[in-house]
Parts: C-alpha cells; structure tokens; sequence
C-alpha cells in the first residue's frame, strides 16, 4: 500500500495534521492502535492559539458547540492554622488582557475534540483512517503497521510519528532526549460542578493543589495534587478521604465531589517534562508528546500538539502544491516549532517548580508573585500572551524585580499590544511562504 504520508498516531496531533492535509487533497493516512475511544484523562484546555487554528481550518464553531469558555482562572491562596484551611489572598488570570479576537480558552472534552477532527478530515476522499493499527518499526518496504487480521507494509513520501510520550517513531529516529521527573503527581477526575462555578480556579496550600476547570454539561475537571509514590497509600483510603480533601480546599463542591462513589473513576497522572534534540530526520518528523512533554500546571500539551500539527500540515501542504517534495524543507517546521516550544517548557516546568520541594512552604512569596503578576498590567499581558500561544514577549529583569517586588507594580500602562510585534504572524509561523522556494533559512 502506498501514501502520500503516513501518521502513526490519531491522536489530537495526529488528527489535526492529518485534517490539514486531507483539505488540501494530500493522500494522507492515520494508522490508530486502539479499537475506540480511550478511557483515558488527556488535556481538554484549548488555549487561543488553538481557538485561532481551528478558526482558520473552518472548524470553530464545531469545536466551540462542545466546549465550556473560559474567560479568566482564580488564583487562591490558602495556609493551614490548627488544622484549618485559610485563605491568604486571591488573585485572577484574565485571558481578555490580551488585545485578540480570541481572548480566552475553551474547555473541551478530549475524545469529543478528537471526534469532531476525525469526522471531518473523514469528508475528505483523500484521508484514511486505519483503526486498530500499530505501528511497529521501519523495514525495506516502509512503515510495518500490526492490524487486527496481520502485519501491513506502508510506503509514504513523508512519515510522522504523533504516538505520544511513548513514540516508536522516535525511537526509529534514535532521536536522544533527557527525561526529568517530579515529585508530586496528580489525581485526576471529572464530576458534577455547582453551575456557579463557571471560571478557572487554582487553589494552593504549602502541601497540594487543586485545580478546577469547568466543562459543558455542568461538570468539572479536576487535578489534585500528590507527592509521588503516595497513589497506592491513598487509595487504600476510603474515597471520603478525597471527598474530605477537595471540601478543604473548596466547600462548594460538597455534593458535588461526593457524587464520585469509586476510586476506580481516578486517575493518576505523573507529569514528565522532555524535549527531543530533533524533530525531523531525513522524510520522517515526530511531533506533540512524541517529540515534548511537559508538566500540566500551564495546559498546554495538547495545545502544543495542535500548533505542531498546524506548522507541520502547512509546510507539506505548501510542499506538494509547489512540487517541492524534498525531506530538507521538513527542517522549516523544527525552526519554527522548537523555540517557541523550548519557552513553553521553561514556563510551565518554573510554574511546577514552585508546588515543588523545597519551594512548596513559601506560599506568601508565591502568592506575593502572582500578585505582582498581576497587578502589573505588562507582566500580567505577557503572561497570558506567552501561555496563549499568539506570541512570544519575554521577560527581563525589571519584570524579575517588579515579580519578587523590589520594584512596585506598573499602573495604568495601556498595553496594546494589537498588531505588535510580540504576536506570531504568518511570516513567524509560516516563514518558508514568506522567504521564497529557493532558500532553507
Ligand atoms: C495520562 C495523561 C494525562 C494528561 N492530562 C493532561 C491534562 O490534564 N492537561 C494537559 O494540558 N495535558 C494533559 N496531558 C497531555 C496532553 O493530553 C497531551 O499533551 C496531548 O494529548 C498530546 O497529543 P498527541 O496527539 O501528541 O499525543 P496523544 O494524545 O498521546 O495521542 C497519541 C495517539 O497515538 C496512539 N499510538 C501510540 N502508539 C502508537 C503506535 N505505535 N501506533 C499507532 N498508534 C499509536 C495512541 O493510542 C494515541 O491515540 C496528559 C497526558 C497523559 C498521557
């Protein structure tokens, strides 16, 4: 069997590069290892960049009729005194600081996202979809795919690998990477919200956090923070002790969180930050969680698979309308996705940082700085713009001095930063269409 290009993965990466290609008639097929939907938590915060995207491959309204808006997260910070929690202070993460048309998030459940992606790139004759299927390796006549009824052979021009933390492809490509753990995980469930809570919401001690994000249908999403190694104590426990621990912390969802009658409905996720010293080798590219992973605390894995599967579908599409099917330009997509990457992972691997040992007790300072951030009208626009993937504005050292407050706060300061150069344009998440055919750099 031969394609145009083959992706070993129909994850949310996989599917949104895979759509990119089908609408612009590529021959592009998706070999998936699992039967049918997976039963597994995965990201569900789509961050503006993302909204921005599927805006322009046609598909916002579909994805915004199964979402939950977001407009701004709730930053609280609590102490325990004699066995009672107390609030030290709140703080709030406007998305509408961000001078955008999309100024805000959607929570989206992930296989409805991956759903809406894979039913439409199915209108298109060109895209395949080939289910259960794994892939296994490289041999001489391309990509070895296990089926249900045997092994297959795929030639493709182009071959990506979107199979997730644990990427085969990537260890075809003998790319090298240096994994970093933490030492907290997280538990994980959705449930039934009071309809009030309709923001985000991060609660902290000097011990945990919890993290509240709502979804359609009335129901929340949650993380609770662990120390790791501490899954199996806990589960030992009564699944009231859970109750108990996320009623501290906010007692609005008594009622709620005590709807939740089985450990079984609680995932545990451990939080793995890595970045591949290379995205592409010769005709083969890796990308999302295969080629990154980072820590949850800023919600951008899926995010950053989205904006991959975006540069990535782009670039071959450009590629095969000006019959420039030569692998060397598949090294366009690594420059542009690599950087912006790289900060990514610094910003959301300093924000775990802070819940971490030996940082976690100084729940003041981190409130101090968050409060800094925010009340600073530039830091608080950087902030967002950095997390929402629209651009890229780095902090310097006043920021520094103004976060721990050695400097006060900047007032007032109307910050436009419409049609600035801190947002990525077509020349930034597109160059090869700017700069021309006859140039890699
Ligand atoms: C357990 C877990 C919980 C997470 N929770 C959060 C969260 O709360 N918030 C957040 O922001 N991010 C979270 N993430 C990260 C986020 O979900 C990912 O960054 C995002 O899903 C990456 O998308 P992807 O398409 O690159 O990979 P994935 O979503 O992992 O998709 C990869 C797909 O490839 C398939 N596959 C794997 N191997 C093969 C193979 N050999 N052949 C064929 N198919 C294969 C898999 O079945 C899967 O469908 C979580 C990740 C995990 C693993």
């Amino acid at each position: 069997m031969k394609t145009n290009v083959l992706i070993h993965g129909g994850g949310i990466g996989g599917l949104t590069v895979a759509l990119k290609l089908a609408k612009c008639g590529i021959d592009v097929c998706v070999a998936e290892q699992l039967k049918g939907p997976s039963h597994s938590y995965k990201g569900e915060l789509l961050q503006p960049k993302s909204l921005d995207i599927f805006h322009r491959m046609g598909i916002f309204g579909r994805v915004q009729r199964i979402s939950h808006k977001i407009n701004h997260i709730d930053v609280i910070e609590m102490i325990t005194e004699q066995n009672d929690v107390k609030k030290i202070g709140q703080t709030k993460m406007s998305y509408d600081v961000i001078d955008y048309p999309f100024n805000y998030a959607f929570m989206t459940p992930h296989e409805e996202l991956k759903d809406v992606l894979l039913k439409e790139a199915q209108a298109y004759p060109s895209f395949h979809y080939l289910q259960p299927a794994r892939f296994q390796g490289f041999h001489k006549n391309g990509a070895r795919l296990k089926m249900a009824n045997g092994e297959i052979d795929i030639q493709a021009d182009f071959y990506i690998g979107a199979e997730g933390r644990k990427s085969k492809t990537r260890e075809e490509m003998n790319v090298n990477r240096k994994e970093h753990t933490y030492d907290h995980h997280f538990l994980t469930v959705t449930f039934p919200r009071p309809p009030s809570m309709t923001e985000g919401k991060i609660i902290s001690t000097p011990d945990t956090f919890l993290g509240l994000f709502p979804l359609p249908n009335n129901m929340v999403r949650t993380v609770y923070l662990i120390p790791s190694g501490e899954y199996k104590n806990i589960r030992q426990k009564e699944i009231s002790f859970l109750h108990q621990k996320y009623i501290e912390l906010c007692p609005e969802l008594d009622g709620y969180v005590t709807q939740l009658t089985d450990w079984k409905l609680i995932q545990l996720m451990i939080p793995v930050h890595f970045h591949a010293d290379q995205y592409v080798k010769d005709n083969i590219a890796i990308l999302g969680d295969a080629a990154h992973s980072v820590h949850p605390m800023a919600g951008e894995g899926m995010n950053l698979a989205i904006q991959d599967g975006d540069v990535l579908g782009e670039l071959l599409c450009w590629m095969y309308k000006h019959n420039l099917t030569d692998h060397s330009y598949l090294t366009w997509y690594e420059k542009v996705r690599k950087p912006r990457t790289k900060e990514i992972l610094k910003i959301s691997h300093l924000s775990a940082l802070a819940y971490s040992k030996p940082f976690k007790s100084f729940t003041t300072v981190r409130y101090r700085v968050m409060k800094q951030m925010t009340t600073d009208s530039k830091l608080h626009t950087k902030q967002m713009l950095n997390i929402s993937g629209l651009g890229l504005w780095k902090e310097n050292i006043v920021d520094r001095f103004i976060q721990i407050g050695l400097f006060p706060p900047r007032k007032n300061t109307k910050l436009a930063t419409k049609g600035n150069h801190y947002f990525f344009h077509t020349a930034d998440d597109y160059p090869w269409k700017i700069k021309g055919v006859n140039t890699h750099d």
